[in-house]
């Protein structure tokens, strides 16, 4: 699963290999591939991560706006180099000189105008991204309480109101917070909320500088029914926004 900053490193390594570069983009989806024969050559002017989603801009200004959700995954091969997935489940391929990057099962795929995409309801309004430099907190605490009803864990999943966090990001985050994921937005005081935004900037730091290595910040996510490493009070787990969530019930208030 990608999530946070794994998205992040996949974003700079596609940006090295396909930024200005002219390309062959061909399509593993039928409907794309039946409707969109004009792009089988184009340059990409920019390659933007946002969340797990990925936006690559095309010289005729069109986005081709690619979602991993919880399954997509990128490779980039060396040009000629055998691919480790099956070529059925390649979404889209993007070819140059050089290399060859393929999306897999990616679920979302989209060729959109610019207008399209920002008056798109799921994919045109995403929330501030901690990992880019214009992260706004003032924007973060804005889009948060918009939905003051709304339970917090829930609305950390929301990629309208914070991009990139995931189910063990928003976990970790709640617990480090000593808040309870079940809390109302409006509920939380002003302290809470910074807190909150401190752990969100300070988790997704330790995670960008753990990758691939111990994720020592993981400290209750699968720990279900194992003691809390605060107060040894036994974690807790229950569904929330289809998700399973950890809390510890004494700590996480
Ligand atoms: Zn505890």
């Amino acid at each position: 699963m990608a999530e946070g900053p794994v998205v992040h490193h996949y974003a700079k390594r596609l940006r090295a290999v396909l930024e200005g570069k002219k390309v062959r983009i061909e399509f593993g989806l039928k409907k794309l591939k039946a409707s969109e024969p004009s792009v089988s050559k184009t340059r990409i002017l920019k390659v933007e991560a946002h969340g797990k989603q990925f936006r690559f801009h095309l010289e005729d200004q069109r986005i081709l706006l690619i979602h991993l959700m919880m399954w997509g995954s990128w490779r980039i091969f060396k040009r000629g180099q055998a691919w480790d997935k099956p070529r059925e489940r390649a979404r889209v391929i993007f070819d140059t000189n050089s290399h060859t990057a393929v999306v897999f099962s990616a679920p979302v795929v989209r060729l959109l105008t610019p207008s399209e995409l920002q008056e798109n309801p799921s994919w045109g309004n995403l929330g501030p991204d901690p990992l880019r430099s214009d992260f706004s907190s003032k924007e973060f605490f804005e889009r948060l309480e918009q939905d003051s009803s709304r339970e917090i864990g829930e609305a950390l999943l929301d990629q309208q109101v914070i991009a990139r966090v995931g189910n063990i990001l928003r976990i970790e985050i709640l617990f480090c917070s000593y808040i309870h994921p079940r809390r109302k937005v409006g509920s939380l005081s002003q302290d809470e909320k910074k807190t909150l935004l401190y752990w969100v900037l300070t988790l997704f730091d330790r995670w960008m500088k753990e990758m691939g290595k111990k994720n020592t910040w993981i400290q209750i996510y699968r720990k279900s029914k194992r003691p809390c490493p605060n107060c040894k009070t036994l974690v807790d787990f229950f569904r929330q926004a289809g998700r399973i969530t950890y809390a510890c019930p004494k700590c996480q208030r």
